[in-house]
């Protein structure tokens, strides 16, 4: 598929703040960047001293499930966010309820509106989970599967086969996932922790691992999420990927007991995690609890964002604008100078790109153009407004931004 021939006039780089440039891209792929570039291509694009980066990236969304919420009732949502998540559990098994009435039909509507505001918040590349388990069958999966052909070429999404409610716990689970795989599911998703015992945790792991290598998949796991110091999931999850040689090829979700890990324990993990190349995203405005990111970046651990959910059983607002997500980081991380908030952005972009296997996203010359064209200037007004870039190319197209919003029901 050709891209777009087109050149962004008096772009602002991160690096370079104090020039402007423009961006020729030729062919949907960035051709040159310089000063005042002497070349006419189809359209033009006048950044006027907006910032112009690579585009966001959103690597944790529980896709299937978006705008939910209305479909139960509010006691799963009490559950989650009470003090100290010990009822994270309980939560999870009140939104099982809303998969007694799944179905692709109904999903992929709500499925379209969330890739078309994601398109319209610049966010071109999405890791989304679809549960599979006894209630929800593969009609989640199937949704998604649709959805990703459908926006091909606008938002690229990566379709998790997630076994929600367990897989040891949840007899019939593991044959669903194989399923799933099996229609073209991307990845193999686990919940390890919430199984009963150690012992479940470990096997729960082990399957997910198996099916990985049957596969030649990534792994994405949500780990130890609930308020209980003795979770050890990721721990086990890391040690699997080092004895498998998974290297680089797992994610590692939520983490929310890490915050009340023993320092030399989280060091450990850490260490594990680097070793396994093993990144973590975390989604700090989804919870009352979350990973330790500052200590993990200081160990130079891969770190990044996600949106994680948008209006279901588990967080009631979202609308897949990454600068959203980061806005609320920085506040929930503290995170607020400026060396911090350029970290924050890296969170959103590069290093979610690079925990989804997409370290060749770039703003180089003889890279495919996944960019955003920003209204504001610097990272703090980017951060400080949050709002939809001035335009997005997404695989070397300029995404068209009006019809992404009627779609979305803007
Ligand atoms: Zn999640």
């Amino acid at each position: 598929m050709a891209g777009d021939n087109l050149v962004i006039r008096s772009a602002r780089l991160r690096d370079h703040p104090e020039g402007l440039v423009d961006i020729a891209i030729r062919d949907g792929v960035i051709a040159e960047i310089g000063p005042a570039l002497g070349v006419s291509l189809d359209n033009q694009i006048d950044a006027d001293g907006g910032l112009v980066t690579v585009s966001f990236a959103n690597p944790h969304l529980h896709l299937c499930k978006v705008y939910t919420l209305l479909m139960m009732d509010e006691l799963a949502l009490q559950d989650y966010h009470g003090e100290g998540m010990g009822k994270a559990m309980t939560a999870i098994e009140q939104a099982a309820r809303v998969k007694d009435h799944y179905d692709a039909g109904w999903i992929i509507e709500n499925v379209r509106q969330a890739m078309a505001l994601a398109a319209h918040y610049g966010n071109t590349h999405i890791r989304a989970f679809a549960d599979v388990d006894n209630k929800a069958r593969l009609e989640g999966v199937k949704a998604l599967i649709q959805a990703r052909e459908e926006f091909r070429g606008i938002v690229d999404l990566q379709v998790v086969a997630f076994a929600q409610d367990g897989i040891v716990r949840e007899p019939g689970a593991e044959k669903l996932l194989r399923q799933a795989m099996e229609m073209g599911a991307d990845v193999v998703g686990g919940i390890p922790w919430i199984e009963y015992t150690d012992a479940d945790v470990a096997e729960h792991v082990r399957i997910c691992f198996e099916i990985a290598e049957e596969y030649d998949a990534d792994v994405s796991m949500l780990v130890d999420d609930a308020g209980d110091p003795g979770l050890r999931s990721l721990e086990v999850m890391a040690v699997e990927a080092l004895r498998r040689g998974w290297h680089g090829r797992v994610l590692a979700h939520h983490a929310r007991a890490q915050a009340l890990y023993p320092k030399p324990y989280l060091q450990k993990v850490a260490s594990m995690m680097k070793q396994a190349r093993i990144g973590l995203v975390t989604d700090p405005h989804t919870g009352p609890l979350h990973a330790r990111v500052k200590e993990l970046l200081a160990e130079d651990v891969l770190v990044c964002l996600g949106q994680d959910d948008i209006s279901d059983a588990y967080y009631p607002f979202g609308r897949n604008n990454m600068l959203e997500v980061a806005f609320l980081a920085s506040h929930l991380l503290w995170m607020t100078t400026g060396d911090e908030m350029e970290t924050i952005y890296d969170m959103i972009t590069t290093r979610a790109l690079a925990a989804i296997g997409r370290q060749d996203v770039r703003l180089e010359n003889g890279a495919e153009a996944n960019l955003v064209v920003l209204g504001q200037g610097t990272i703090l007004d980017a951060l400080r407004f949050h709002d939809a870039p001035r335009a997005v190319i997404s695989h070397g197209r300029l995404v068209d931004q009006q019809k992404m919003k009627k779609m979305a029901k803007l």
